[in-house]
Formats: C-alpha cells, sequence, structure tokens
C-alpha cells in the first residue's frame, strides 16, 4: 500500500483540489488491494439467503422433469385437432397434478388435466376448459388450438447440465426457489465476512440517555448497522468511542482481533485524523484521501494487522454516501460477490442542480413518473453533508460528474436508484 497517497489538506470547501484522488481512482486501488475470502461453509436453503454461492452449479435434473400442463384444460392428441368445424372427443379420466393419468390415451380420446398435471401418453395438446364444450363424457372442441400449444415440455426451463448459477451470485428468494425446484436442501457458500464499527466524537451521545449542552445523538451506529445488516454481514457494533489515543488504539485492536473489516466514522478530517495516523504507522498501513466527491471528502483507506480499515468521514450523509460509493462494493468484493455494479439510469431532471466542476457529487433525488409515465428526477432541497432528512426524502443519488458545473431543469442526469444499491 505503499502508492497510497498520504495527505490532509485543511480545506474540504475548495472543489477544484489538485490533491483530491478521483472517486474512480479512490476505488481501483480499493478494488486492486481486497481480494474475495476463500473459505466456505455449507448452509440450509433458508440460512443460504443474501448468502454468496461459492461455485458454479449445474443443473442436475431437466426441468420441468416431464412435460405437463400449462392450463387447465383437456389433454389430446393434436391429431385429433379439426382442421375446420369441430371434432368430438371422449373423456377417459383426469390428470391432477401430483397424481398422473397412467393410462395411454388413444385416438379421439382425451383426459381432463389440470394446471401442472402430467401429460399422459399419447397426447401432446392441451385444449383449454374455456374452448370446449362438455355434453356427459363427451367434449366438442374447434380449431383454435395448435399442436403442442398450453404444454410445458420436458427440459423448457433448462436441461440437465446447464449452468444455472455462477459461483459468486448472491442467493435472493428467486435462487432460493430455484434451488429448492431441484431438491437442493444444502449449498455451498462463502463464508460471511465480519464487520466491525465504531463511532468517533466526544460529542456523541447514545439514544439511550439525555443530550447536555454541545452533544448530539450518534445517528451514524443506526445508518451503518441498517447499511450492513442489508448487506448480509455479521456486524460487530463497538459503539462511541472517545477522541482519545489509548481508547481508538484499544478499539482498532480489539476489533482487528475480531473482524476483516473495520470500519469507523468520524475523525478523518484534518486535526483528527492524528490519532488513527499515529495508530495505524505502528500495527498497519493508512492513506488519508481526499476523494474529489461531494459529500465524504475525506477518508481513510488502510489495514490495521490483518484487517481492512476504512474511515468515514463522519457527518450523516457523507457516512452513508462514502459507505455506499467506495465500501460497500469492497465488502461484496471481499465477500466474493461477482455481481454488477449498480444499476444507473439517465433520465430528465425537473430541477435545478447547483454544482461547481471538481468533484462527482451524490446529490439526493426523488425519481417518479411524470404524468406522461416517464422517468422524472427531482432534488431533495437541502443537500448539506449533514442534512439526513435529504437520504430519508431520496429514493436515488443524482450523480452529477466531476466536470459538471451544474444543471439545469430539463437536462439528462444519471441516477443511482437506491433500491439497486442492495
Ligand atoms: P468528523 O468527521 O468527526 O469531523 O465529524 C463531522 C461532523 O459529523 C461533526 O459535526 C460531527 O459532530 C458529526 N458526527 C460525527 N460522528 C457522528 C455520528 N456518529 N452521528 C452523528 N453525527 C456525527
Ligand atoms: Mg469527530
Amino acid at each position: 500500500m505503499t502508492d497510497m497517497h498520504m495527505q490532509i489538506d485543511p480545506s474540504c470547501r475548495d472543489d477544484s483540489d489538485p490533491g483530491s484522488l478521483p472517486v474512480n481512482q479512490a476505488m481501483d486501488q480499493i478494488m486492486a488491494a481486497i481480494q474475495p475470502v476463500q473459505a466456505v461453509e455449507i448452509v440450509r436453503l433458508r440460512d443460504a439467503l443474501n448468502r454468496v454461492l461459492s461455485e458454479d452449479l449445474f443443473a442436475p435434473i431437466d426441468m420441468p422433469v416431464s412435460a405437463n400442463s400449462a392450463m387447465d384444460g383437456y389433454a389430446v392428441n393434436s391429431a385429433d385437432i379439426p382442421l375446420q368445424g369441430s371434432s368430438k372427443l371422449r373423456l377417459v379420466g383426469t390428470a391432477w397434478a401430483g397424481r398422473p393419468y397412467r393410462d395411454a390415451v388413444g385416438p379421439g380420446n382425451c383426459v381432463r388435466i389440470m394446471t401442472g398435471g402430467l401429460m399422459p401418453a399419447g397426447t401432446d395438446t392441451v385444449v383449454m376448459q374455456e374452448h370446449v364444450q362438455v355434453t356427459g363424457d363427451l367434449i366438442t372442441i374447434g380449431t383454435h388450438t395448435r399442436k403442442g400449444e398450453n404444454v410445458r415440455p420436458a427440459g423448457e426451463n433448462f436441461a440437465r447440465g446447464d449452468l444455472l448459477l455462477r459461483g459468486g451470485t448472491q442467493l435472493h428468494p428467486a435462487e432460493l426457489g430455484l434451488l429448492a425446484s431441484l431438491g437442493i436442501g444444502e449449498i455451498r457458500v462463502n463464508r460471511k465476512i465480519k464487520v466491525a464499527f465504531f463511532l468517533t466524537g466526544d460529542e456523541l451521545r447514545g439514544i439511550e440517555g439525555p443530550l447536555e449542552e454541545g452533544t448530539i445523538y450518534d445517528s451514524n451506529r443506526y445508518s451503518l448497522y441498517g447499511m450492513l445488516s442489508r448487506l448480509g454481514v455479521d456486524i460487530i457494533d463497538l459503539g462511541i468511542v472517545r477522541d482519545n489515543r489509548q481508547d481508538i488504539e484499544t478499539t482498532l485492536l480489539d476489533a482487528a482481533g475480531q473482524a476483516d473489516v473495520i470500519i469507523t466514522s468520524g475523525g478523518v478530517s484534518v486535526g483528527e485524523a492524528d490519532f488513527i495516523r499515529e495508530i495505524l504507522a505502528k500495527t498497519g498501513t493508512v492513506a488519508f484521501w481526499k476523494v474529489a466527491m461531494k459529500p465524504g471528502r475525506p477518508m481513510a483507506f488502510g489495514k490495521v494487522k490483518q484487517a481492512w480499515f476504512f474511515g468515514l468521514p463522519g457527518n450523516p450523509v457523507s457516512t452513508m454516501v462514502t459507505f455506499y460509493q467506495l465500501v460497500q462494493p469492497a465488502l461484496m468484493k471481499l465477500a466474493g460477490h461477482a455481481g454488477d455494479a449498480p444499476l444507473t439510469l439517465k433520465v430528465t431532471c425537473i430541477s435545478n442542480l447547483k454544482k461547481r466542476p471538481g468533484r462527482v457529487e451524490y446529490q439526493r433525488g426523488i425519481l417518479r413518473k411524470n404524468p406522461d409515465g416517464d422517468l422524472v428526477v427531482s432534488r431533495t432541497g437541502e443537500q448539506g453533508s449533514a442534512i439526513l432528512s435529504s437520504m430519508t426524502q431520496a429514493n436515488c443519488f443524482i450523480i452529477l460528474p466531476m466536470e459538471n458545473d451544474g444543471v439545469m431543469a430539463g437536462e439528462t442526469v444519471e441516477v443511482q436508484p437506491f433500491a439497486g444499491l442492495v
């Protein structure tokens, strides 16, 4: 980690700062340093939710295993479908889902069939019940149905041996269902990563107690807890730590003893960073970066013993933005995710946005459909990095590139929906 920049600038206010590291370079350095965990474990299917599949999964069987009906109707032989007019077929039995009709169906005969019922031998087509007239055990069918219609052929979904899920896939509800459909009750996943975090600041108080003058409630503890929980990592919450060298050192070492990653909030701006710098000079490495982003310019990245260290700025919006933009992708890589970068969209901005060139800005936006059904985005209002309600009102980041110098209503901007982040 010798190539990291070790500099801090007293001013976070200038937008153009040649000493700042572009966001993509910060991301590249983090991603180049971090490699996925190797250890795997076998978990039961329910416990696999949000875990990362450790190896490619190939289909052990065809899906569906046998041809079955996609509709409630009548299983017929397509040779009995009239070319014109209608024809009558004799009903000889019923194929229920789970209770097949076991005999072969001869010419001129048909079988009542339910959705999911196996296609009896001698049939290849299902006539929807809406297209049939029933009189006693005779049914009358017309010409609408084509050969093979309303049947789910064997192997339609996938064939035995097909690649179903790549190693590195995060298992979501659909993947659990897919695995269950194959009868897979246990699955090999990467081990969970452990993330310890703590909050620094003499002014911080826990939500249990009252506030004295000049103190504030620690909110980052809860937003970090929320963001980490949704990633499915094991969380070690080490609470509030005073701005005191000894306490910070003890807590950092404690964290490094039990976690893969340590995240702190606060204490990375000028004047505060010294403790962390000194401690990490002894026990690891650290680079203080001014990342050319807003909010969230000062941050630290390094290692405490074997644990990765992310020092995030304390302002509540900065903590969240740096987490989502720089830490979350790193945690995902460490956990072994092979997933794509979060989705972004180009949409029309209906607010004027103030911005100066020099940093990438992550303004908070509200993405919605206008009356014509087109997606538009507006800003949430005040964008200060301490205004956490800008995050609660927003459902997306409006990402404004470094060189952008403001947006006039009507221009196109790039947005990153919050829903796509986890
Ligand atoms: P710092 O990054 O420590 O310089 O803090 C920047 C601003 O964020 C200051 O106004 C802090 O009081 C505030 N802050 C720091 N940590 C937290 C926290 N855990 N919860 C809420 N605000 C915080
Ligand atoms: Mg502080």
